[in-house]
């Protein structure tokens, strides 16, 4: 099916009473993954958001390489980063991952992503859900499975959403200047000059640049921040973009639905990265989906398993959430101590090799398993 701009107008045609064995609502990285993995179940699998595929741009985009080629989506890499640099007032630290960053491009990954589907697509707003039935701007769509990928603000949610800026979610606004970057690094700045409690960074892509600031106290604004670090790195503060993300898990499941990526809490705290995250849990949720498609378990069943599967990486969350709280609290020449210390190179290996871990690539090309009866696979610790 080929993706289409937004429709609008009257092209906007009434979807009232259209049914689907599977609905999903949000179609970037989340919705897209769950999608992915219903491909070829025979589910009738309705994608729905309100912009074509691909066509806003939800993040800085860069995620692990090993990812991207683990989804055959290496077509979207538009520049591989294998170095990080962290600045701080008092220096800069280099190291050399044990694996690798890429940029890639949004609406060539979705397009590819989407590609591996076999969903139909609709444009529509989403309002809420009552029961099976989701309220959308083209009318009721209907479907015992239903899924919320649809963004940190939980549409789908019966237990009331999250509003910011009194709930635990961080901010980012970032600027895409046509500039190529000096180098092939993925660079972060932890400077209090900058931003009070949280990070900028630099996304180097191919002949652009993504510079930003994020804050994880949500009531500090980030425009100043994001112009400031453009003047510092001598880049135009043009074509902004800006969202919420959450740094903290919610609950997976709530009675009839699944929620995936950001609207379940999946962006990991501290880093503020929730593509790769999006993309694990959005295959977890599709795997149960299928069983459930194919008869091997009840709808409850997939339920509960991927409640438990999302809650299993709490300790990871938590933990990364700790760190998070405290980095501004650190005095900054001890935290360029601490950041010199850690690019020794068994310690790089170890410590991005536990982050990496926490959603590893193999999870993507790893065998469903025969049988639904046994517990859910537990995440590496
Ligand atoms: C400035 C910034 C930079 C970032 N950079 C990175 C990065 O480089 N790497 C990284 O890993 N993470 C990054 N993140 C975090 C990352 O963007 C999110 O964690 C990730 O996009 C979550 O994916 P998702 O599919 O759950 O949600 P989203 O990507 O937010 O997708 C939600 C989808 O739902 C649709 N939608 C929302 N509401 C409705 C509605 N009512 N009706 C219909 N459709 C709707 C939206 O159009 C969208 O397509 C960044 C975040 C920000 C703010």
């Amino acid at each position: 099916m080929p993706t289409r701009v937004t429709t609008r107008g009257p092209e906007r045609t009434s979807l009232d009473g259209t049914r689907a064995d599977v609905l999903i609502c949000g179609a970037s990285f989340a919705g897209l993954a769950v999608a992915r993995e219903l491909a070829g179940s025979g589910a009738r699998v309705l994608l729905v958001d309100r912009y074509a595929i691909g066509e806003r741009a939800t993040s800085a985009c860069a995620a692990p390489t090993p990812w991207l080629h683990a989804l055959g989506l290496q077509d979207a890499i538009r520049q591989e980063l294998p170095d990080m640099t962290f600045t701080t007032p008092h220096g800069t630290a280099r190291y050399r991952l044990p694996w690798s960053w890429s940029a890639f491009d949004y609406r060539e990954l979705c397009r590819l992503l989407f590609a591996q589907t076999d969903a139909r697509f609709e444009t529509a707003k989403v309002h809420g859900r009552t029961g099976r039935i989701v309220h959308t701007d083209r009318g009721e769509l209907h479907a015992p499975l239903i899924v919320d990928a649809l963004g940190w603000r939980r549409v789908l949610s019966t237990s009331g959403g999250y509003q910011p800026p009194d709930a635990p979610l961080s901010r980012g606004l970032e600027v895409h200047p046509h500039h190529a970057a000096p180098d092939d690094a993925l660079d972060v700045w932890v400077d209090r000059s900058l931003i009070r409690s949280g990070y900028g960074w630099r996304v180097p892509a191919a002949g652009e640049q993504r510079v930003g600031v994020g804050s994880y106290a949500p009531h500090d604004h980030v425009k100043e921040p994001t112009v400031d670090l453009a003047g510092r790195l001598q880049v135009d503060a043009v074509r902004y973009q800006g969202n919420w993300f959450p740094h903290r898990l919610r609950a997976a499941t709530e009675p009839g639905v699944f929620f995936v990526g950001d609207s379940a809490g999946h962006c990991f705290p501290l880093s503020g990265e929730g593509i790769r995250t999006a993309l694990y849990f959005g295959i977890a949720c599709g795997r149960e989906l299928r069983a459930v498609h194919a008869g091997e378990q009840t709808p409850e069943a997939a339920l509960r398993r991927y409640h438990d599967f999302s809650a299993a990486h709490g300790r990871a969350f938590r933990r990364a959430l700790r760190l998070q709280q405290a980095l501004p609290r650190i005095p900054p020449r001890l935290l360029t101590l601490g950041l010199r210390a850690l690019g020794r190179r068994w310690l790089v290996d170890r410590s991005f090799g536990w982050y990496l871990r926490q959603a590893d690539p193999s999870f993507a090309t790893a065998p469903v398993p025969a049988s639904r009866t046994g517990a859910p696979a537990t995440p590496v610790a």
